[in-house]
């Protein structure tokens, strides 16, 4: 029997096609509705700016306020879930409406975060790491004072509530900055005040984990976050630092999380130490300026995420689908339409770049100084190549901090050597990878003296984000083969030449791995062979990498035909006399 292809039952229709209300209707709820009209799902926001940049983007836009209990109330009427984009909503009002629909993450995960410091409580009580805080209880100076007699200076002054973009936090440095910071405060100060021991971070990190309706949880990769005037900057995706610390700040982010109830996206910002540690700086409950790179970079976007989530639909993958990627925010010069033209040629500067460069532009009403109207993100293979991009944008992204020479890569290589007598012989590895712009560590690991270095070293190094080792030894050379024989990373071999042998003792311990065990080796003492080696490894990934490759078999090309040249013009004789 036939059925009709143009007839969906009343059931099916209801599972494809619900509708999503959302308090706020800011760029979150924009990139929000991108996502859901491509899972069918309907969106209606309620946001008291007409024509806002979500508004836009939704099926429909209640024009009221989303602390308006009558406003969300008429958007209850009409939608099967519930969710938010900014946490400073009125929670009483929303917590009266789950009755008619499903509200994600739940009224008493969102009530608890959007009180910064009964979020610092929870997540304290639950074992979370934090830095040490205290409540301002005498509401005044002698609040600060008796935070200041605990802590020291300088000291962090926070807002309870309503803070965002730095707006809601005071720096102070000493006693006389007391007064002046309650006051910078005023505004937010209703809901009370809190401080916040100074964290000497040596980098801020941010985890975005999803939690679906089952309580299953999913963490994207770490990234770091540059603030410049308290507000993000730039995002750098993954965060160049070691694999260990990539998962300890993951399960930081994924032990907060699970202590709150609820579906959705969350944004967990961390504050990494110079001894590791990693600490909880701040939650919230939504998609997260550092997890916009994810709508390019990663397999399911942190907006798709949250959608799946909420609506009750499986997670998906939130793992990069690129090696690298940058997001730059583009910021409000001014309100002036000079300053409007200024800022939207910022943006549009990426749009004749190649397609590794996307453009986000949020549709505000006119830019105001300091305001996010927009965001930039570049994705690459390779970490060298996305600072390459960001430089092609132009003089505006010049100053990025990703640009900066104290910007260090994570290495992709490590060059180890059984004694610090092999280094002579791997300079030229090093030169190599320098020259090829590829970020390398090296160190001395000995199979002999040192086994224990050695067992850790081949264990966690594809952990810790390498791809290639370059081992050098000399004599006996047992490092290449007994870190390959543990790390399931390709490990090229250097024979070292020493003064007994000359390196044929070492080139044969190398060359002559059993069976399942493999050594590329090089000749002896060519620490220049193993190095082009693993920029040919690695450029399997990184096509610019097999550009560079290719100019430097042409430079070399180039420089024996020049020597031909040389030999042919001027005879045998005086080239040789000339110490050619
Ligand atoms: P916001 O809501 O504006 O993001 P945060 O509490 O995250 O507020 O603070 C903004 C920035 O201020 C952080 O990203 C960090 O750079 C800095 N900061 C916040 N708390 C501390 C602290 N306790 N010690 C040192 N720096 C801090
Ligand atoms: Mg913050």
């Amino acid at each position: 029997m036939s059925t009709s292809p143009s007839v969906i039952s009343a059931s099916r229709q209801s599972v494809l096609q619900r509708t999503l209300g959302v308090l706020g209707g800011g760029q979150l709820g924009r990139m929000m509705a991108d996502a859901a009209h491509r899972l069918g799902v309907r969106i209606v926001v309620l946001d008291p700016t007409p024509n806002s940049p979500a508004g836009q983007a939704a099926d429909k836009q209640i024009v009221g306020d989303f602390k308006n209990a009558e406003c969300i109330a008429e958007l209850a009427a009409e939608c099967d879930v519930l969710t938010v984009e900014i946490e400073h909503v009125n929670v009483d009002a929303l917590e009266a409406s789950a009755a008619k629909c499903s509200i994600q993450p739940s009224p008493a995960t969102i009530r608890i975060i959007q009180n910064k410091f009964v979020q610092k409580q929870h997540l304290h009580a639950r074992g979370i790491a934090l830095g040490e805080f205290a409540e301002v209880v005498a509401g005044g100076r002698q609040g600060v004072m008796d935070a200041a007699a605990r802590f020291g200076y300088p000291l962090m002054l926070k807002a309870k509530c309503l803070a965002y973009d730095g707006r809601g936090n005071a720096v102070v440095k000493s006693e006389q900055d007391i007064d002046a910071a309650i006051a910078s405060l005023s505004g937010a100060a209703a809901g009370g005040l809190y401080a916040e021991k100074w964290v000497p971070f040596t980098r801020e990190l941010a985890v975005m984990v999803a939690r679906g309706l089952d309580g299953k949880v999913v963490s994207y990769p770490a990234v770091e976050t540059f603030q410049r005037n308290s507000i993000c900057h730039t995002v750098v995706a993954p965060a160049q630092i070691s694999g260990e610390i990539l998962a300890r700040a993951a399960a930081v982010a994924e032990a907060a999380i699970a202590t709150f109830d609820g579906a959705g996206i969350f944004g967990v910002e961390l504050f990494l130490l110079a001894d590791g540690t990693v600490l909880l700086n701040e939650i919230a409950p939504r998609p997260h300026n550092s997890g916009h790179y994810t709508i390019e970079a990663c397999h399911t976007s942190q907006f798709e995420q949250h959608i799946r989530a909420v609506m009750g639909l499986p997670l998906g993958s939130p793992a990069m689908r690129v090696g690298a990627s940058v997001m730059v925010n583009v910021l409000g010069s001014g309100s002036s339409d000079q300053d409007f033209d200024n800022t939207w040629a910022l943006c549009s500067s990426s749009l004749s770049l190649p397609s590794s460069t996307s453009i986000h532009w949020y549709g505000k009403e006119g830019v105001r100084n300091g305001r996010k109207v927009g965001h930039v993100t570049i994705t690459g293979p390779f970490m060298p190549d996305v600072q390459a991009a960001l430089r092609a944008l132009g003089p505006s992204f010049a100053d990025s901090p990703v640009l900066e020479s104290t910007f260090k890569l994570a290495p992709v290589v490590s060059v180890i050597m059984g004694s610090d007598s092999d280094l002579k012989t791997m300079t030229a590895a090093a030169q190599i990878l320098t020259q090829f712009g590829v970020p390398f560590e090296l160190t001395i690991v000995s199979a002999h003296r040192t086994p224990q270095r050695m067992m850790d070293f081949a264990k966690t190094a594809h952990t810790r984000g390498i791809k290639v080792i370059i081992a050098a030894a000399g004599g006996a050379a047992h490092l290449p083969g007994m870190v390959a024989a543990i790390t399931p990373l390709p490990v090229i071999g250097v024979p070292v030449p020493l003064s007994y042998l000359d390196g044929q003792d070492s080139l044969y311990s190398i060359v002559q791995m059993p069976r399942g065990v493999p050594v590329a080796t090089v000749a002896i003492g060519n620490s220049t062979n193993a190095a082009l080696l693993a920029v040919r490894i690695l450029s399997v990934q990184a096509p610019s990498l097999l550009e560079k490759m290719i100019q430097y078999q042409e430079s070399m090309e180039r420089e024996v035909l020049g020597k031909v040249d040389k030999l042919e013009q001027v005879g045998w004789s005086s080239y040789t006399a000339a110490g050619h």
